[in-house]
């Protein structure tokens, strides 16, 4: 049998009550062939209120002991490190355990609401890399500031960067059917390589990586033009690669195309390290109140196993992240229960429950 030992951190805001869920969730696929154990951990705006520490040494060695690491959500508006940014350790995890490639699927399932009109026939499902160690993200914590009249942050692209996020989503690319709308294996690089010299190299480097993959259409599209093209015709879309605060940004809209943060997952994926959180924050307004969609946590908790499915060759593990996605497929299709969110009055924990019953259905 084989066994994982996962460090998990709920955070702040609705951080702690979809992990709460989610963790119920893996319980259930736990067993025939499948050992889970996890040990939780502090981090986030709350502790750094509590003690002037986000993310403590403690879990930080938990994390790097652990096999993979499954993150809520952490920050709050109102609490903010003395140069007015906000607390994340998510952000510095990534840089420290060189998680370089942030996966986030963008899938439409049967019963969620699209604010789009999908035709017959079509459907959303395409897979954005954003890379995650450099880009305009590298100057956090650095920039330079002169008093209130002027600030500076650079963008930083390496080619050593470009070359591992842009093969890293070939080889994804490689084992999927390709785009819904003519199942072509096809990744997009999305930069603004007509202005600026960083976004050059970026498109550069993405191409002569892309002729190692003859079998893989390669393409490229401005991001003013491809925020319009993810509304347009997002079926035409297989696996997108894009600079840290462009994939920020566009993950946000290609959320919103499949029923919003509350059911998109993500993956912050390194060499050694794995880290799974769902694509929101921690929803300040929402919580406490037993409002949050769970699915996004959940999704992100079925990425994890099939993760450590992958890198184990595992078919206990990638077998759970099939038993989970399929359950959420199901209670979306029949429209079994849904949050506020995608257009319910269910409960997070009503969600929760219903996850795990359709997990033996
Ligand atoms: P961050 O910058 O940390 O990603 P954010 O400021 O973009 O966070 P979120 O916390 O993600 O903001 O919330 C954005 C909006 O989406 C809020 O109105 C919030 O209530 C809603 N939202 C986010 N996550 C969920 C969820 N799981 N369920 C329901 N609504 C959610």
């Amino acid at each position: 049998m084989s066994a994982y030992q996962i460090a998990v951190i709920g955070g702040d805001g609705i951080g702690p009550e979809v992990m709460a869920e989610a963790l119920k969730v893996l319980r259930a696929v736990t067993g025939a062939g499948l050992s889970l154990s996890w040990e939780e951990a502090e981090a986030g705006a709350t502790l750094w209120e509590r003690t002037g520490e986000d993310l403590p040494k403690e879990t930080l060695a938990l994390c790097q002991g652990a096999d993979a690491i499954l993150f809520g959500a952490t920050g709050l508006p109102n609490v903010r490190y003395p140069d007015g940014t906000e607390i994340a350790p998510q952000i510095t995890l990534r840089f420290v355990l060189d998680l370089y490639a942030g996966v986030r699927p963008i899938r439409l399932y049967a019963g969620l609401p699209s604010p789009l009109a999908v035709p017959a026939g079509r459907t959303i499902d395409y897979v954005m890399f954003r890379e995650n160690t450099e880009g305009l993200f590298a100057s956090r914590g650095g920039g330079a500031r002169v008093g209130s009249s002027l600030a500076l942050d650079s963008l930083v692209i390496t080619r050593a960067g470009t070359e591992r996020v842009a093969r890293r989503a070939f080889e994804w690319c490689r084992r999927r059917p390709g785009a819904p709308a003519d199942g072509i294996r096809r990744v997009t690089c999305v930069d603004k390589a007509n202005m600026f010299r960083s976004f050059a190299l970026f498109r550069q480097v993405f191409q002569e990586v892309a002729r190692e993959y003859p079998g893989i259409e390669a393409e490229c599209a401005y991001v003013d033009a491809m925020s319009m093209y993810l509304v347009q015709a997002p079926w035409h879309y297989d696996v997108i690669v894009l600079e840290n605060l462009l994939g920020d940004i566009l993950s946000d809209l290609g959320a919103a195309t499949v029923g919003g943060l509350g059911v998109a997952p993500s993956g912050d994926i390194g060499d050694r390290w794995a880290l799974f959180q769902p694509s929101h924050g921690t929803a300040p307004d929402i919580a406490g109140k037993g409002l949050a969609n769970p699915l996004a946590m959940i999704l992100s908790a079925a990425m994890m196993l099939r993760w450590l499915g992958d890198r184990r060759g595992d078919p206990a593990a990638v077998e759970a992240a099939d038993r989970i996605e399929r359950a959420v497929g199901l209670v979306l299709a029949k429209g079994i229960v849904k949050t506020r969110d995608i257009g319910g009055s269910a409960t997070t924990r009503d969600v929760g429950e219903a996850i795990q019953k359709a997990l033996g259905a």
